[in-house]
């Protein structure tokens, strides 16, 4: 089968490799479609340790071809989506609910081959079946889904709560959608792109905000006293600042953007502290990827608004090389 393979820091090449057996416990997938994300990118460049050489692809869905022994709950042919993320499950963190944290935590398309292949292997214990007349398209977005879910679980928005989002890439126009199905308003993205605003509102946003233009002075004219909720999706130090300026007395703050390793962030304590600020952070997507495929299946996501193009696995070397189109919000290969 073919597969984008990483060889090395900048070598991502699409070569010939056997197809994988799957061995007991296992599931053979046949890809359909799997995401672009900007950790991909960031392996690419060898900014983030992954196996090597691996076949990248962590946000897939795809179909059984063949099940391992010992698998009996996913019949061949059943559409599925792979949660990425494998942890140990009997460490302390697993045990607490937890598995983000464990510290054997490894992931498909990053320690073990992933989704921009023809097949995949999928631990049946990470599989979760989707239906079988959903758009494959859809089912590649689980993941991200699954890790914005734990952002709005670990914020806990009360109904009508305001909601301010940075950074308005497919993670803060997703967190748009998940914060209204999560019952706030309003809600605010803060982006600089102009067409990424408008999207913002088409999804259900009730402002968007320009970030190149004084966003703080913007947020607090807007909600006086600051948000309740503010959620930094742009992994920029600017952004981080300016989500405890924009947060209320006695609000939160959610950290889900990735600020590169080593880069620091000058904050007030003093504000932190006076404020009471509740200052978070959510990684990953501890037990959320069913919910996710749940939502996803239920069409109460808009996710094709999200989708700028789909690429076959021949093109996904230079997609993931290359810097992001202008306008471009969510790249997908299509199997
Ligand atoms: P993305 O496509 O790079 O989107 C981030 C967007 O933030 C940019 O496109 C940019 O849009 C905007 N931005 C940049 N500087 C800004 C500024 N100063 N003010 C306001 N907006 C600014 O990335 P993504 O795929 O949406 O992901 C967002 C972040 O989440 C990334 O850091 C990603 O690594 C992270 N992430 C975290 C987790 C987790 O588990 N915590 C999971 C997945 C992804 P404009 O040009 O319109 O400003």
């Amino acid at each position: 089968m073919r597969a984008a393979r990483l060889q090395a820091p900048g070598q991502l090449i699409v070569e010939e490799v056997p197809r994988p057996l799957p061995g007991p416990l296992d599931l053979l997938v046949r890809v359909e479609a799997c995401g672009i994300c900007g950790s991909d990118r960031h392996m690419f460049r060898g900014e983030f340790p992954t196996a090597k050489p691996v076949t990248l692809g962590h946000e897939f869905s795809g179909i059984v071809e063949e099940a391992g022994v010992g698998v009996d709950s996913f019949p061949i042919g059943t559409r599925l989506t792979g949660d990425p993320n494998i942890s140990c499950g009997q460490c302390e963190n697993c045990l607490a609910g937890r598995p983000n944290l464990c510290p054997s935590l490894s992931a498909i398309g990053v320690h073990r081959d992933g989704g921009f292949a023809e097949y995949v292997l999928v631990p049946a214990a990470q599989a979760v079946a989707l239906p079988a007349g959903l758009d494959p398209l859809h089912g590649a977005f689980c993941e991200p889904v699954s890790c914005c879910l734990h952002a709005i679980d670990v914020a806990r928005i009360a109904p009508g709560a305001s909601v301010v989002i940075l950074g308005g890439g497919v993670i803060g126009l997703l967190m748009v959608e998940l914060a209204r199905l999560a019952g706030a308003g309003p809600v605010v993205l803060s982006t600089r792109q102009a067409p990424r605003r408008a999207l913002a509102l088409e999804l259900g946003a009730h402002h968007a905000v320009d970030a190149s233009a004084d966003p703080v002075g913007t947020i607090r004219a807007l909600l006086p006293g600051g948000a309740d909720v503010v959620f930094e999706c742009a992994g920029v130090g600017e952004t981080v600042r300016q989500s405890v300026a924009m947060a209320r007395r006695g609000g939160t703050v959610v950290l889900f953007g990735v600020v590169p390793e080593g880069e620091e962030v000058l904050l007030a304590p003093f504000e932190l502290l006076t404020k009471e600020l509740r200052l978070e952070s959510a990684w990953l997507n501890p037990l959320t990827h069913g919910r996710a495929a749940e939502l996803i299946a239920v069409g109460a996501l808009s996710l094709d608004r999200l989708i700028t193009r789909t690429i076959r696995l021949d093109e996904v070397p230079a997609a993931i090389a290359g810097a992001p189109q202008a306008g471009e919000i969510k790249l997908v290969m299509a199997g």
